[in-house]
């Protein structure tokens, strides 16, 4: 199938087009705006509210707020209203959860599936290459994970056109936000409460989110079933980490409402401190690790040295539980995503015929650009397309004209370096005029968002102990940023209203 009749829909290939004209579906949050006089308490408020609640990330301005707790916070950056969603789409993403959830464990046990999809990818991205070793290391020892634990996000755009719930991508790894989305969620609720009259708007309109309990709750289970009282959960985390509340909230949850100690460290600590017993036991600093839970260790830039990949092995080749271990990891990456996306291929990991049709209805075209057709069509109309190498952590992707020259540049240089990316239709949401809240300053402008549904799967052999929706997480962006990571500097945090 060409990609360009393989579209959903086509769609307006400027998104500030879509805007432009008369259509209700371009208006402010509910199609309302907050009255002038009204603006600046909702934002005083929203700020304090903020401060008093811990909805706070790291200040950039300072220094020392990656590294030391309680040095230089700053709000986290938010939307002021919550965003409207239609609550059918809602419950769609929500109902979701739990088949990817199983998915992904599914596509984990197929180890050739993941080494042959990735094979080419392996030939030209170092990162993935590295990843793919670990994980060939642990079929040829034949490495078991018994109990496996995935807290994943699957984040979905809403098509203005056809109104299409469509997959962006499913993380598998480190997925942020557990701790601040549901504290969003929580400022909307409560400025509705103070403020819903005179905007119109209902509090109990946005959806309750309880993501941080939950996913606490899944690393209790995990911890759980590791079975060892005293072992802790290890959080692998980065030497600088302006992200660090949202992660003391899950630790402070895990030891009040849990009993479970948590331990946070880099790799590079635990190349230095851990060590495996002979029966696979894994201890780091003194501490033995039940389950070792990913907020760093995504991204190239986690590995500056041997030592991180060292660490890495060495928890791979433990028996503690990974968040996620490396085949989950893979799953995740947006190559495996594409093979997903091509005919017959969900009917080999799942069974239930609805689940597969729910599945592949939420996919956006993907491509392969293996395929010469779809480098075609990517040159011709760049505007419809997204071209992505398997990164995460937001920022990476290639758009519009980036695009043209940078299959030209790749076909040029002998077109193996087009495997390091795959292609992807553009999905054009509907664009709402939004007051995004940055460092104390509101911004009003179109935006649009991004809904993540997290999801918790945990099983200890044949049995399946938790396979749930956890909560959710929107992030909103200015329309004209194409990238949308809150962490990146690129989205703001925010909840959703239901209609
Ligand atoms: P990452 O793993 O880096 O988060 P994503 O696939 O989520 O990679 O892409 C980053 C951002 O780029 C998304 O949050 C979204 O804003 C934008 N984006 C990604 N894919 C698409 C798409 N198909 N259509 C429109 N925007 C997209
Ligand atoms: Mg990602
Ligand atoms: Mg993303």
């Amino acid at each position: 199938l060409s990609p360009s009749l393989a579209l959903k829909c086509l769609k307006s290939p400027d998104p500030q087009e879509t805007h432009k004209g008369n259509s209700p579906k371009h208006e402010s949050a509910a199609g309302r705006s907050v009255p002038e006089e009204v603006l600046p308490k909702l934002v005083e408020e929203a700020l304090v509210w903020s401060s008093l609640h811990g909805l706070v990330v790291g200040d950039g301005n300072n220094k020392r707020s990656g590294a030391v707790p309680g040095v230089g916070l700053v709000h986290a950056p938010f939307a002021l209203l919550p965003v409207p969603f239609p609550t059918s789409q809602w419950r769609q993403a929500c109902e979701l959860a739990p088949i990817f959830n199983e998915l992904v464990d599914r596509v984990s046990l197929d180890g050739k599936f993941l080494q042959d999809s990735l094979s080419r990818t392996k030939n030209v991205d170092a990162f993935t290459s590295r990843l793919l070793d670990i994980h060939a290391m642990m079929l040829a020892d034949n490495k078991k994970e018994e109990i496996r634990l995935g807290l994943h996000r699957s984040d979905y755009m809403l098509d203005a056109e056809t109104n299409l719930l469509l997959q962006i991508e499913l993380n598998t790894i480190s997925c942020s936000f557990p701790g601040l989305s549901c504290l969003v969620s929580e400022l909307h609720r409560s400025l509705l409460n103070h403020y819903g009259k005179h905007l119109g708007l209902d509090s109990k309109k946005v959806p309750g989110n309880t993501t941080v309990s939950r996913v606490a709750h899944a690393l209790a289970k995990a911890w759980n079933e590791y079975n060892n009282s005293s072992a802790v959960v290890m959080f692998i985390v980065s030497n600088e980490e302006r992200n660090m509340y949202d992660q003391h909230w899950l630790s402070a949850e895990l030891m009040e409402r849990h009993g479970v100690n948590t331990l946070r460290k880099t790799l590079a600590e635990i190349n230095e401190e851990g060590k495996l017993l002979p029966d696979g036991t894994l201890c780091v600093d003194g501490h033995t690790v039940a389950v070792v839970y990913f907020r760093s260790g995504y991204s190239p830039n986690d590995y500056p040295s041997e030592s991180e990949w060292k660490a890495r092995i060495l928890m791979e080749q433990s028996s503690s539980i990974k968040c996620p271990c490396i085949s989950y990891h893979l799953v995740g990456t947006k190559k495996i995503q594409q093979e997903l996306a091509k005919p017959n291929v969900l009917e080999r990991f799942l069974e239930n015929k609805d689940d597969i049709a729910k599945v592949r209805k939420c996919f956006a075209g993907l491509w392969s650009l293996e395929d010469p057709a779809s480098v075609g069509d990517a040159m011709e109309r760049p505007e419809y397309f997204v071209l992505k190498p398997q990164r995460e952590g937001g920022g990476n992707n290639i758009y519009g004209d980036d695009i043209r020259e940078t299959l030209t540049r790749l076909t040029t240089e002998g077109g193996e370096g087009l495997s390091a990316y795959i292609l992807m239709q553009r999905i054009f949401p509907t664009s709402y005029l939004s007051y995004l809240v940055r460092e104390g300053i509101c911004h009003h402008d179109y935006a649009v968002s991004e809904l993540g549904i997290y999801g918790a799967y945990l099983r200890n052999k044949d049995k399946v102990i938790m396979n749930d929706q956890c909560g959710y997480l929107m992030r909103t962006k200015f329309s004209s940023s194409n990238e949308g990571g809150v962490a990146a500097g690129f989205a703001v945090l925010d909840s959703i209203y239901l209609t």
